[in-house]
């Protein structure tokens, strides 16, 4: 049903919403693209499925006085604004752009399977875990308004009786976050005049299917910007306007700060701003804000699934509502795709902590009720709705679950030297080698083996209660035990367990840390048709019992070489989890470092002397703002030598991470002060090593030698020269031989026959020197 004619106080703030999620409560999008994609359903039913979703949402968002439109994308919003201006790299083109040249652009192949070119390039979307495709541009790029997504889902909410509020990206964060496909050092900012008549364009023709209001968004002003990207914008918003439809300027993800200037000036008509990242800075907004223009006030936290604190959000907004009258919008922080749909859905959460939750639904929920409270304060029925608001807090500030006073009295007793390991790395090193036995460019492996069908359904039989606790062990352990022998067989150093026992690396661990609880349904996008489900830490972490010792020493047991003990380390479960908001990230960190640091331990005490702590999302963890690199930096470093250093130094402590740029963190990757680091570099062909050389990072190395990702094997003389190219760069004694990460997505067949060229290619360069 349509929004109902709101009789409209003159004071009366608008409501709206900066996007919402698009995948569907039951994940309707991701099945409906996946039959697509594998053939099992034609367009005709994946369109069908992707205008109910449209439909839903906008009812699901009716009280709002916009809805959003242009925030459903097929696969990424960033993609559909790309198809819309025409930015298809060439490889990709096959006549007219639809729905298939989408998918071929995003996945290097369509439907047909017709193609086989290398998909764009993907990458993280500000500081979320939602990954977009990367515009790819030629130095010669023209724009042409070529894909029409946008504007005629514009004309079908207005056809729907609702009212759109079409939303894309902006012209200049486009650009930048955009690249030339050549690695060309041309400028992007170049491309601005032929850019900036198709996006006016595409402005008119939104107007004309109905829109009186188009938000675009403009996050890359939470970053650091160079003068000529600030110097940018005004002409480029002067050379944008179309008469009759208004600009609503968004920006979200952090503070504007010294883009604050030139996101007041730009002639729109209105400006949203991050009201929770960026509370420090409103009454500046405001003193300097023209008095025409509209203040959208992204008052409750997209970012995060914590019910606001409303009395402190009326604090904030009733001075804001005097003073601008009609003027203020309200609004989540920034747009809902990160967070999960309802949370009435849940029904496995804990009763006590589900009233804690919002999830979108709950969001807009919450700006509804600031609104009637702002409009009529003394009405009983909202001072009651506020007031159960206010119990919810305080229940969740006083409940047990969020306090643990033994651990909080074991943070205060920390010591500096708790996070340092007792001797420093050159005398650590003989010792490790004396114990170890290794020789030259020891052999090893991520830590995962293939997750086989027949894992995952013991493990799906063992979680709807139809395998009993006794029979999942002996089948993971049948699995532990085909690894081992066939790591053996292989003729690997170091051995790890496979890993089989785990669903994922962070959930496999918030299970069983006290703190932790688990929603059913809070799926959230991560890219295309993939999602996640974050794990919330409601409360003080702590370790009731050891998470991984007995598959650990039970794979020690099979094996006279050593079994490498696997943890995730403090930062990678901090940064794929739904975090407190109630304390700094950065005591949850050490919390979580607690945690590990005890079961790193227990794996010692048992016998295992060499033990991997993950971090694979420690450079996701960066702020947007390079002035807050350094403190980021040093509490991770910090956070990661408190799970490792309780240790003895002859045990050796490994680290892995898998991407692909290492000098701007080089100096906290050494001051992590792992033995060992293992990350990806095959497909940099060594050439991220460079950085560790450069740095003279002084402790030992495994650079991936193999892509995992590719299931075509490499030939052993590829593997020899990149091992020759790693010497190169690091010592040789210092150089480990493994693959990029973890296997769990191979196959054994695939993985076997590479790890045989990886092994032999190690053993004819041990030769040869
Ligand atoms: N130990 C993990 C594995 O091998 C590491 C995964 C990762 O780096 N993301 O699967
Ligand atoms: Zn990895």
């Amino acid at each position: 049903m349509p929004p109902s004619s709101i009789d409209r106080d003159t004071t009366m703030p608008t409501l709206h919403n900066l996007g919402f999620p698009r995948i569907g409560q039951g994940r309707e999008l991701k099945f409906a693209l996946e039959h697509y994609w594998a053939g099992q359903s034609d367009r005709a039913t994946l369109e069908h499925t992707g205008r109910q979703l449209r439909h839903t949402h906008w009812q699901q968002q009716a009280a709002l006085d916009f809805v959003p439109v242009g925030d459903f994308a097929w696969y990424d919003q960033v993609l559909t604004l790309s198809a819309t201006l025409d930015v298809i790299p060439e490889r990709h083109r096959q006549g007219d752009t639809d729905l298939d040249t989408l998918f071929r652009v995003a996945r290097g192949r369509d439907q047909q399977a017709a193609c086989c070119h290398a998909a764009s390039e993907m990458t993280k979307w500000f500081d979320t875990n939602y990954h977009f495709l990367v515009p790819e541009f030629e130095p010669d790029q023209r724009f042409r308004l070529a894909w029409r997504q946008i504007i005629d889902g514009t004309a079908e909410a207005k056809a729907a009786g609702f009212n759109p509020k079409p939303v894309i990206l902006g012209p200049l964060s486009y650009l930048w976050l955009g690249k030339f496909s050549q690695g060309d050092s041309a400028d992007k900012l170049d491309l601005l005049p032929r850019l900036l008549p198709v996006y006016r364009q595409l402005l008119a023709a939104l107007k004309d299917a109905g829109a009186t209001w188009v938000q675009i968004d403009e996050p890359i002003l939470a970053l650091d910007l160079p003068a000529p990207w600030q110097a940018a914008f005004e002409p480029s918003y002067h050379q944008i306007q179309v008469q009759g439809l208004n600009t609503l300027l968004a920006s979200y993800f952090g503070p504007l700060q010294d883009n604050l200037g030139t996101a007041i000036q730009l002639p729109v008509a209105g400006l949203h701003i991050d009201a929770v990242r960026g509370a420090s800075e409103i009454t500046r907004v405001v003193d300097r804000l023209s008095a025409h223009k509209v203040l959208s006030v992204g008052i409750v936290d997209g970012r995060n699934i914590w019910r606001a604190d409303l009395d402190a959000a009326l604090a904030t907004l009733k001075p804001l509502h005097a003073k601008l009258g009609e003027r203020l919008w309200l609004a989540p922080s920034c747009s809902l795709l990160h967070l999960p749909y309802d949370v009435e859905r849940e029904t496995t959460l804990p009763a006590d902590v589900k009233p804690w939750l919002a999830f979108a639904q709950q969001k807009l929920d919450e700006l509804t009720l600031l609104r009637d409270a702002l409009l009529s304060p003394g009405h009983a029925d909202i001072q009651a709705r506020l007031a159960d608001a206010r119990a919810i807090q305080t229940a969740r500030r006083d409940s047990p679950r969020v306090h643990n006073p033994a651990l909080r009295k074991r943070l205060a007793a920390l010591k500096d030297s708790d996070a340092l390991r007792a001797t420093p790395f050159s005398e650590r090193e003989p010792l490790q080698q004396q114990r170890w036995q290794l020789p030259l460019l020891p052999t090893t492996t991520i830590g995962s083996f293939p997750q086989t069908p027949e894992i995952r359904k013991a493990r799906a039989a063992y979680k709807r209660g139809q395998l009993n606790k006794h029979d999942y062990n002996s089948l993971m352990r049948a699995e532990i035990k085909r690894a081992i022998v066939i790591q053996e067989q292989l003729g690997l150093d170091v051995l790890v367990h496979g890993e089989a026992e785990r669903n994922d690396m962070v959930e496999y661990f918030g299970e069983q840390l006290d703190g932790y609880v688990f929603s059913a349904h809070g799926w959230v996008q991560s890219y295309g048709s993939r999602c996640v489900k974050p794990p919330i830490i409601v409360g003080d972490i702590s370790r009731p019992h050891p998470m991984t010792v007995e598959w650990a020493t039970y794979a020690q047991s099979l094996s006279d070489k050593p079994v490498k003990g696997m943890l995730t380390g403090p930062i990678t479960l901090l940064c794929w989890s739904f975090v407190r908001d109630d304390q700094p990230r950065e005591h949850t960190a050490q919390q979580l470092a607690l945690a590990i640091r005890d079961e790193v331990q227990d794996l010692e005490a048992a016998g295992i002397g060499i033990i991997q702590i993950d971090e694979p999302a420690l450079r996701e963890g960066l702020p947007l703002r390079n002035s807050d690199w350094p403190t980021y930096l040093a509490w991770a470093a910090h956070a990661f030598r408190l799970a490792s250093s309780g240790v003895g130094d002859s045990t050796q402590i490994h680290t892995h991470m898998c991407y692909s740029e290492f000098n701007d963190i080089i100096e906290a990757i050494s001051a992590l002060d792992a033995d060992v680091i293992t990350i990806e570099t095959s497909r940099s062909n060594m050439e991220l090593l460079a950085a560790f050389e450069h740095f003279a990072y002084p402790n030992q190395i495994g650079p991936g030698v193999y892509d995992i990702h590719s299931p075509n094997l490499p030939s052993q003389a590829w593997v020899e020269s990149l091992i020759e190219k790693a010497t190169a760069r690091i010592p040789r004694q210092r150089l480990w031989v493994n693959p990029d990460c973890g296997l769990k997505t191979r196959t054994w067949d695939e993985t076997r026959a590479a790890l045989a060229i990886m092994v032999n290619a190690t053993k004819a360069l041990r030769q040869k020197w």
